[in-house]
Order: structure tokens, then C-alpha cells, then sequence
């Protein structure tokens, strides 16, 4: 009897031990690598959309700063960064409830001092408040390193505009410091009928980018000269406040996902993220539509495709360098929504 007591009680600790073992002591008996994942999102109270890069009559826009500020409003955006040409247009009503965030798009030339196309690269400003002129001098990529220098020294943001413009290509991407944002697509270049890369070759540049080491979030802009070409693409920024100094924080940190839309004649209908997490090695994805979810790791390789869903979840093997999400509608799959890249390490 005392035998048969002294089993079951030795049964129950093996059994307690053994469960105790795998939730109290993992790193004694796990045999994989930890994997680490830098997710940039954080929910916050809000989610405010945002408008960035786009021109007025103070530069090469069709319409004024207040028609352009009126036509955002209209579409429901929260907030915008007016990106006239090498000056910072401030001095303007933006529409009611609207944060007008001050900017500008500065062109400089990357070889030498022949500031003409090509070699000729633009940058979007975010954040900056006095005016930088256009730079020339006398060494590959040294003007635009200046220019980066000089935004964030007043505080303000820096992205590679365009990059997908033929002509307009940062020929050394992953020399440059202290941008912030790729400009990885611009409604306005195809839709001009300008030689642009593809979307594919686009995002392979943005990629490249990435599995270079640089930590660099992804931008989507309408580049509007127009009022009629506002509301193709919105930055959608996690934050508790819609003040200057919290979107620019947000966006610094890269928490925010990028909403677009890639209709041949320009769909205003785009896909929308509820929320991003991570847990351990598993990233979990949650969409208000069902939509084709795809996980892209380094390379630009597709690691992950799941169709007409609303969550879905990608576990990280610890050697993706990076996972970035994409979410095409789906009923209709131009309509997407891009997520930032997670940073996976061992
Ligand atoms: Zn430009
Ligand atoms: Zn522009």
C-alpha cells in the first residue's frame, strides 16, 4: 500500500516537474535558438492619417496651400506635410482640425556639381522649418548626405523621394545616414507617364535596402500637384496625440503602416491593419476585410502567403534578417496596406 502510494505521489511529481520544466525553465531543455522580433508598432489611442509630400502654387502645384489643405480635410485626413520645392510654405490657413505639419522636397545632385538630370535626387523634409536651398558640390552622394544632415538638424525627418524614378535613383542607398523613410512608391510618377521602375523593382530597391542592414521604413505618397490627386496613398500613424512633436515621434520609431491604393486611374479604396503583435517568435496580423496576406523576409522573398483571411500569423525562424507584411483586399487587391519591416534577430 505504501508502495502503491509512494508510485502515484513520485508519478505526480515527474508529471508536475515535466510541466513545471516547460514553463518555468525553457532555456534548460529548449533546444532552438531564441529568436527576437523588433516590432515598431505600438497601439495607441489613435490612429490619424496622414498626407505626405504633395505641392502647392508656392512651388510647381495647380492649387494654393489652402485649396490643397481643404481638398485633404475633405478625404478625412488628420494631418499633412506640404512638400513645396526647395522652400518651406508655412505661411498659410490649413482647413479646420487639420495638423498642418511643415516640410519641403529639396533637390540635389549626387555626382558632382551638375545638378541636372540624371544624378539629380529629391528629399522629402518632414518636420523642417527653414527653407534649404538646393545643394550642389563636388563628391558622389556628399550633397545629399548634406541635406539629410541639415533636416536632421532642425529636428525635422528625411525620406528618399522617389527612388523609383528612372533618373532620380540613390546610387548608394545604404552609404547614406540618418534618413528616416524610402519613398518606396509615388502615386504621381506612373500616372505622368514618367520613366519609373516597376512596382516590382521598386519594392526590390526598398528590400535591397533592408538586407543591407539599413533600419528604414516604407513611405507611400501621392506627390499631388493637384487638389484632384489627393487621398491615393495615407500614412497611417499609431499615436495618443495629434500634436507636431507625437506624429513626428511615431513616425521616427516607424509606427505606423502605409494605406494605398493602385488603381489604373486611381482608386481612393484602400486596405486598412487593425493591429500587429508579437509574441515570442510568432507575429500575428489582424485586418478589418478579408485579404490575402503575404510575408516578405530578406531579399525580398515571399516566406508566407495566406488568402481571404482577417488574421493570420507568421512564426519567424530567426534567420528572415527582416518580415514585412503585405494585405491586398480581397475584393479588390490593388486596394493594400503595407506594414513596417520586423526585425528579426537570434
Ligand atoms: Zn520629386
Ligand atoms: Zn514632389
Amino acid at each position: 500500500m505504501i508502495k502503491k502510494v509512494a508510485a502515484t505521489i513520485a508519478l505526480i511529481l515527474v508529471v508536475s516537474l515535466s510541466i513545471a520544466g516547460c514553463t518555468v525553465s525553457p532555456s534548460t531543455t529548449r533546444e532552438t535558438p531564441i529568436v527576437h522580433l523588433h516590432s515598431s508598432w505600438v497601439q495607441k489611442s489613435y490612429v490619424y492619417e496622414g498626407g505626405i509630400h504633395f505641392h502647392s502654387t508656392n512651388s510647381d502645384g495647380a492649387n494654393t496651400s489652402e485649396q490643397m489643405s481643404a481638398a485633404y480635410r475633405a478625404e478625412g485626413f488628420n494631418f499633412t506635410v506640404l512638400t513645396d520645392h526647395q522652400v518651406v510654405t508655412s505661411n498659410y490657413t490649413p482647413a479646420p482640425s487639420i495638423l498642418a505639419i511643415s516640410g519641403g522636397e529639396i533637390t540635389t545632385c549626387e555626382h558632382g556639381n551638375n545638378c541636372t538630370f540624371p544624378g539629380q535626387v529629391h528629399i522629402i523634409a518632414v518636420g523642417i522649418t527653414q527653407p534649404i536651398g538646393e545643394k550642389s558640390g563636388s563628391t558622389v552622394s556628399q550633397n545629399t548626405q548634406v541635406v539629410i544632415n541639415n533636416i536632421m538638424n532642425q529636428g525635422g525627418l528625411a525620406a528618399l523621394a522617389h527612388p523609383a524614378l528612372l533618373g532620380y535613383i540613390y546610387t548608394n542607398p545604404l552609404g547614406l545616414q540618418n534618413y528616416t523613410f524610402v519613398e518606396t512608391q509615388n502615386y504621381t510618377i506612373p500616372r505622368m507617364n514618367l520613366t519609373a521602375l516597376t512596382n516590382a523593382q521598386a519594392w526590390q530597391y526598398y528590400d535591397d535596402i533592408l538586407t543591407g542592414g539599413k533600419q528604414v521604413w516604407a513611405l507611400r505618397d501621392d506627390d499631388a500637384h493637384g487638389t484632384t490627386l489627393v487621398n491615393r496613398s495615407a500614412t497611417m500613424v499609431n499615436a495618443d496625440h495629434l500634436t507636431n512633436a507625437d506624429i513626428l515621434a511615431n513616425l521616427k520609431e516607424g509606427n505606423y503602416y502605409v494605406a494605398a491604393g493602385f488603381g489604373s486611374t486611381g482608386t481612393r479604396d484602400m486596405a486598412r491593419i487593425s493591429s500587429i503583435a508579437t509574441n515570442n517568435d510568432t507575429i500575428t496580423i489582424k485586418v478589418p476585410q478579408k485579404s490575402t496576406i503575404q510575408w516578405i523576409k530578406s531579399g525580398g522573398v515571399i516566406a508566407k502567403t495566406t488568402a481571404n483571411v482577417t488574421t493570420d500569423f507568421y512564426i519567424a525562424q530567426g534567420n528572415e534578417g527582416y518580415v514585412r507584411i503585405v494585405v491586398s483586399r480581397s475584393d479588390n487587391l490593388v486596394a493594400q496596406a503595407w506594414s513596417q519591416p520586423i526585425f528579426v534577430t537570434l
